[in-house]
């Protein structure tokens, strides 16, 4: 079964943030010194997350994305994929890390049904790593990805790079050789005025355009690769034969093919990243919701999905970060890192 919305899009890929809690503060997601979370009680347990994602899973979503915060922070998350490797029709698992705790983790997440890992990374030195995210964990980090590029039966791995005017821009071609050697396939993520990116500015995004101007200055011939799916990331091949990927989700998004759908840990679902408001899915299951109701509830949802939030902001005058500090205060999950990017 597959439900679309009022653009005739497939409800096809949930994100599932599964913590809103997070080890590193990076600059574009987490700039503040103080944040308010989620309450504990609200958190969905792996039995109602499942229940949710069974649901899903029967109206047409082939892929399931855990993400957080930092997802690999929640307990025992090997558990909740074994739980969710379960559900028929269910494709893929994935899983966005910022990797600090994957070399550990990775064979258990494998092993337990963890299809593919996006790992992500923006910048190779130490010093800036830390003025990036104001931890440290670089090591960790690349001991994550050696770990998971050594991982047998999973998908080709990822790397997800965000880079910032005057900070990183300066390391796109070392990212991309690094990337080379792990090996993964390196996208490039457009700085984003999303929720919680609260010092956004329309200067400090390096474009898609640039990015291509630099990589063909640099390696000659850049070959786009026909897209296949409705994948956010177009594909380009470099003339070496290694390829990547940009995400101009800022210039040139990427709407009108969207299948996403976002849940916070908390159980709020979302059917766009720029959406104001949710649809508060714990109620509906901890007030005894049966399943025809929740799965009744979901389809006419998103069949009146109109969402285009991206689109939208495109060519806006004066184009500011999404949400004020304040709003972001009293409702967390307008925060990226409780949509789970
Ligand atoms: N903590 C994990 C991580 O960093 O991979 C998962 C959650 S994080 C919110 C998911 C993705 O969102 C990351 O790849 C991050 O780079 C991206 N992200 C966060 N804020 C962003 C922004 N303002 N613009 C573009 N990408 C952003
Ligand atoms: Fe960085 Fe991800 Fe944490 Fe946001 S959620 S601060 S992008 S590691
Ligand atoms: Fe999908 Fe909304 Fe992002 Fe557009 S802005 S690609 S509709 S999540």
């Amino acid at each position: 079964m597959s439900v679309l919305d009022r653009f005739g899009r497939r409800l096809g890929t949930l994100r599932i943030s599964v913590t809103d809690r997070c080890n590193l503060r990076c600059q574009y997601c987490m700039p503040e010194r103080e944040y308010a979370w989620l309450p504990k009680p609200d958190i969905l347990r792996f039995e109602e997350l499942t229940r949710l994602a069974r649901a899903f899973v029967s109206l047409g979503v082939k892929k399931l994305r855990l993400t957080g915060g930092e997802p690999l922070l929640r307990a025992n998350l090997a558990e909740l994929i074994a739980q969710l490797k379960a559900l028929p029709g269910l494709e893929e698992i994935a899983l966005t890390t910022n990797g600090v705790l994957l070399a550990d983790q990775a064979p258990e997440l494998v092993k337990a049904g963890l299809g593919r890992i996006t790992v992500s990374l923006d910048t190779l030195k130490e010093e800036r790593f830390f003025q990036l995210t104001r931890r440290s964990g670089l090591a960790e980090v690349e001991r994550g990805l050696v770990a998971a590029a050594a991982q047998p039966g999973l998908g080709p791995l990822k790397i997800d790079t965000v880079l910032l005017r005057g900070v990183n821009e300066d390391e796109l071609l070392d990212l991309v050789e690094y990337a080379g050697r792990v090996p993964a396939e390196i996208r490039f993520i457009e700085y984003m005025d999303v929720g919680g990116a609260t010092t956004w500015r329309a200067e400090d995004v390096v474009t898609r355009a640039e990015i291509l101007e630099r990589l063909s200055a640099r390696y000659g011939r850049i070959e786009p690769i026909p897209a296949d799916d409705g994948a956010p990331a177009e594909r380009f091949r470099l003339p070496g034969g290694q390829t990547l990927g940009i995400i101009a989700s800022v210039t040139q998004p990427f709407c009108k093919t969207c299948d996403r759908a976002r849940l916070t840990a908390d159980g709020t679902w979302y059917l766009c990243l720029y959406a104001e408001r949710g649809h508060d899915l714990r109620a509906l299951i901890r007030g005894g919701a049966s399943d025809e109701e929740l799965l009744e509830f979901i389809a006419r949802a998103w069949s009146l999905r109109d969402d285009r939030g991206a689109e939208a902001r495109v060519g806006l005058a004066d184009r500011a970060p999404l949400v004020t500090l304040r709003a972001l205060r009293s409702d967390p999950r307008l925060e990226m890192h409780s949509r789970g990017g």
